[in-house]
Formats: structure tokens, sequence, C-alpha cells
């Protein structure tokens, strides 16, 4: 029965605002905080009857009813409308404490909550917002001068006025708690979904979407690492090119060709592992950047990778696709360019494409 109360109060709560367009969180603060505040004034008629104080307790009625009719108006109007209607019966109540029990009546905590609902409740400028904190301390203060020095309405003894100042100062830090809670949390889950975006959009830009390598561009950012590695150790680079894959392309279709690349890529990664960094370069083009590792023992990897993808192959309905990549390795040369060094295991790849391929140059 509990639980089913609770669902309903969860499902009006978060019921949807008038303009679909409009963001549902402030909507759902102000209902939140007027059915927070409802409860808090129907326990002080209730007390103020019981003291035998029943205007107050009247006013106090009035108070829920004024909440009550905003929650309702969540419904039907505009985030603005209703942001404005909590801060004018807000103020309203505060000025009304002031007017009626005297200052000491807490009627100073109610600036900073009117003025956080009124920053969380859009993207304001930082202009209007100045204007807004500036106004509602002019109003506090003009009715604090006003109002301060006379005689409250109401004098009630030290310890109703105590028990009155405190019970609304509890019960507008908690609405303040509220606020806050809600927009910090909002803020850390917004940030948290930019993080894991921002992180997939890097993925995105620096993966190659057909192999699921790094792309050119990553591998270009990888190089400027990769520089300052070979600064204190040897290093070495490779660029190698699948032999006649034209030839696979119009033999067996560019889907065929698509898997090939796939399994060639595939077969680089799992025998380089840790050992190297693997981009796809171009087209049939791949890139091993293998830091810590001079010409010598870089060319033993190679010749692992070699025999890997001998044993590649890619079924199509009645035949077995194979394939032999040709690489051009070199050592880095610290003393010169990384293009200089790029272009020198280029012009190996093209030294082992016109030996007549499959084969290593170092
Ligand atoms: P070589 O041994 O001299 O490297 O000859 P090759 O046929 O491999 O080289 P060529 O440059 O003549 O042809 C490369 C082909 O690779 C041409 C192009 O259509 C194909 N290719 C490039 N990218 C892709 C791709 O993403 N998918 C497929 N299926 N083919 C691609
Ligand atoms: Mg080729
Ligand atoms: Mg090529």
């Amino acid at each position: 029965m509990l639980m089913k109360v609770l669902s309903a109060l969860k499902n009006l709560i978060t019921k949807k605002t008038k303009d679909e367009n409009e963001s549902k969180k402030m909507a759902v603060l102000i209902r939140i905080l007027c059915l927070t505040l409802i409860a808090f004034f129907v326990v002080y008629a209730i007390g103020f009857v019981i003291i035998g104080r029943f205007s107050a307790s009247l006013g106090s009625l009035l108070m829920a009813f004024l909440y009550l009719s905003i929650f309702t108006l969540s419904f039907h109007v505009r985030k603005m409308i209703l942001v404005w209607s909590f801060i004018i019966v807000t103020t309203a109540w505060a000025l009304g404490l002031l007017w009626l029990f005297g200052p000491d009546s807490s009627f100073q905590i109610f600036p900073p909550f009117v003025i956080i609902i009124f920053f969380f409740s859009s993207y304001k400028s930082f202009t209007q917002k100045v204007l807004f904190s500036l106004s509602t301390f002019i109003v506090y203060l003009g009715m604090s001068y006003l109002y301060g020095n006379r005689p409250p309405v109401y004098e009630l003894s030290a310890a109703t006025r105590h028990c009155l100042r405190d019970s609304c100062m509890f019960i507008i830090i908690l609405c303040t708690c509220i606020a806050a809670h809600m927009f910090s949390n909002d803020s850390k889950i917004m940030e948290k979904k930019l993080i894991e975006y921002n992180k997939r959009l890097k993925e995105k830009a620096n993966t190659d979407p057909l192999t699921g390598l790094n792309n050119r561009g990553m591998a270009m950012e990888y190089l400027q690492e990769f520089i300052k590695i070979a600064d204190s150790e040897p290093c070495s680079l490779c660029i190698c090119d699948i032999d006649h894959f034209k030839n696979v392309n119009d033999t067996y279709g560019h889907d065929i060709g698509d898997q090939v690349l796939k399994a060639v890529a595939a077969a680089l990664i799992s025998t380089i592992g840790d050992k190297g960094f693997v981009a796809r370069w171009g087209g049939e083009e791949f890139f091993i950047a293998f830091p810590g590792l001079n010409g010598d023992d870089a060319k033993d990897l190679l010749y692992s990778v070699q025999s890997a993808v001998r044993k590649t192959v890619v079924n199509t309905t009645d035949q077995v696709v194979k394939v032999t990549l040709t690489y051009g390795l070199t050592e880095y040369d610290k003393e010169r360019p990384l293009n200089a060094n790029i272009k020198d295991a280029d012009t190996k790849l093209y030294l082992g494409k016109e030996r007549g391929r499959n084969t290593i140059i170092y």
C-alpha cells in the first residue's frame, strides 16, 4: 500500500510539463519543494491551533494553499512562470514572518534560498543574476528597515518565537539542500556523460572503422611520443603493404577485400601485441612502430608477423583467399627528422615490391 502511494507520488512529481521542450528538472524540483512546504504548513496550522493562535493557523493554511496552487500550476504553465510564482510566494512568506513575528523570525535566511532557486532556474546571464540578487537584497533590506523596529503584530512567548525561528530555518535549509542536491547531482551526471562521450568521440576519431586499428591521424599523434622514446632507446619503424591487393578485389569482390584487410589487421595485432604500435596507414598499407626495438629485433618480430599473415585465410563460397605483405623496415635514426625516417621505410617497401614482394627489406 505504502509502496503504491509512493510510486503514484513519484509519477505525479515527475509528470511532464506543459512545454515538452523545456527541461522537466525545475518543475520536478518546485513540486518536491511545494510538497515539503505544504506538509510543513499543515503541521504548523495544527500547532497554532493547539496553542490557541487561530488566525496564525489560518495564515499557515493559506500558505499551504498557495504552495498547493503552485504545485498544480506546475503541470500547466511554463517554467519561468512557475519559478517566479514560487519566488514571490516564498518572499511573501519571509516578509509575512517579519511583519507578524518580528525580526527574530529567521526571515534573513530566505534571500540566499530564493537566489539559489533563481540561479538554478535557467541559464540566466551574469547581469540578470546580479540584478536579481541586488533586488532581493534591497527588498529584504527595505522591509527590514520598515518593519524591523516596529513591534510585531503577534507577540509570542520567547519559547514559541524560538520554535518558530528554528523550524523556519530548518525547513529553508532543507529546501536549499534539496535544490542544491538536485542540481549538483545533475551536473555530476552530465559531467560523467560528457567525459564518456568525449572518450568515445576521441576513440572514434582515432580508429579506423573497418579494421579497428589506429588510423593515420592517431599514428601521427603517437609518433610525437615515439620520437621522445627514440631519443634514448633504439627504435624501429615499418610500413607494409598487401601484395596484389587489387587482384583480390577484382577476383573476389570488394567485400572479400574488406574481410582480408580485417584478417590481416587481426594477425598484425595478435602477433605484435604490446611490442609495437599498429595503425592503418592507407588503403591496404599498415604502419608499425617498434619502441625500444632495434632493427634486428624488429625484423625478427616481422618474421613472426609474416608467418602469421601466411596462415591467415579468408573463405569465400568456393575458395580460400590468402595474401602476403611486403615490409619496409628501418631503424629509427634520431639524427634525422621523423619524415625522413618514414620516407626511408617507404622507400624500402617499394624496393621490396620491385624485388618480387612477400619480403622484409631492412
Ligand atoms: P602492390 O602489390 O604493388 O601493392 O599491388 P596492389 O594491387 O596491392 O596495389 P594497388 O595500389 O594497385 O591497389 C591497391 C588496392 O587496394 C586498390 C584499392 O581499391 C584497394 N583498397 C584500398 N582500400 C580498400 C578498402 O578499404 N577495401 C577494399 N576492399 N579495397 C581497398
Ligand atoms: Mg598493395
Ligand atoms: Mg598500396
